[in-house]
């Protein structure tokens, strides 16, 4: 399916460094703070960071450094206590500037997966008549055909998550948000999903910004890694990924020298920056 999935107008009008694009992400020395006076915490900043469209960024950083927070900021549901947040080029409006997946599913454990993705498309403004054929095309990409009639609780953790996942791409917004989507997986589940994130993302070619904790996914995923410093956090290491991303064997990539040693490397700055 639709790789003219991402074709959605322009928003904005294209800046010379490409940071109006649709889906392209720019933050402007952003600062969040939580709370006021003696109780202020202050969760990031200051930021500054471009994410042009079709990057696939993963922010790495120690738990409590404001990862989550910046995920938040990019897709609107905080606004910056200083500095400017920019998604396409306008300021990001929630539930549409991204499709976002959380670390739990948040799905409607009564519906079934059909109720749970008609939602959505019913929220993309998708026309009626189209939903059956794009209820099929999405759980084909996310490797769940024929689960249609399933109630979600049925599901498996690893499919829930996929479920998510289909639900954050109906949205056909040209970015995408995951925060620590499979930390609560199982070590075999969280790979495979890592494989089919990143063909799915290749097949859309969504701007994707990934938030995880963990050096090995950031590795696995990425086509650029930051790495955060603790709270509040800032940018410590900002890095293009030269591994391949086209269709290889993902455990041959996995076992590679050069992937070993870009995991050791990031896991190091992770520590480093967290201390
Ligand atoms: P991460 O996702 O990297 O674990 P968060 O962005 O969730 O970090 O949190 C960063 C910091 O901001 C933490 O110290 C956290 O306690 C604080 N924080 C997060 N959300 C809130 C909130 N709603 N109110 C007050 N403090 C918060
Ligand atoms: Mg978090």
């Amino acid at each position: 399916m639709a790789s003219s999935e991402v074709t959605g107008g322009t928003v904005g009008s294209p800046g010379a460094d490409g940071a109006a694009r649709p889906g392209s992400v720019r933050l402007d020395h952003v600062t969040h703070r939580y709370g006021r006076g003696a109780e202020a915490v202050t969760a990031v900043g200051p930021v500054d960071l471009t994410v042009p469209a079709g990057e696939f960024l993963v922010l790495v950083g120690a738990s409590g450094c404001g990862k989550s927070t910046l995920l938040r900021l990019i897709a609107g549901f905080e606004q910056p206590t200083h500095g400017s947040v920019r998604v396409s080029g306008t300021p990001p409006r929630p539930g549409t500037a991204a499709g976002v997946v959380f670390q739990q599913p948040r799905l409607f454990p009564w519906r079934t997966v059909r109720g749970n993705l008609d939602l959505a498309l019913r929220y993309a403004g998708t026309d009626r008549s189209l939903w059956p054929q794009r209820r099929a095309e999405l759980l084909e990409r996310v490797g769940l055909e024929g689960t249609d009639a399933r109630r979600t609780w049925e599901l498996s953790g690893g499919q829930q998550q996929r479920v998510a996942i289909a639900r954050a791409l109906a949205a056909e917004n040209p970015l995408l948000l995951l925060d620590e989507p499979f930390a609560a997986l199982d070590a075999l589940a969280r790979e495979r999903l890592q494989e089919d994130v990143r063909r799915v993302t290749a097949e859309t070619g969504r701007t994707t910004v990934f938030v995880t904790h963990s050096a090995d996914e950031a590795v696995f995923l990425a086509s650029r890694i930051v790495v955060l410093t603790k709270r509040p956090g800032t940018v410590a290491l900002d890095l293009p990924v030269p591994l391949p991303r086209g269709d290889g064997d993902a455990q041959e990539l996995r076992n590679s020298a050069d992937f070993t040693a870009l995991r050791a490397r990031i896991s190091d700055c992770v520590k480093a920056a967290a201390s």
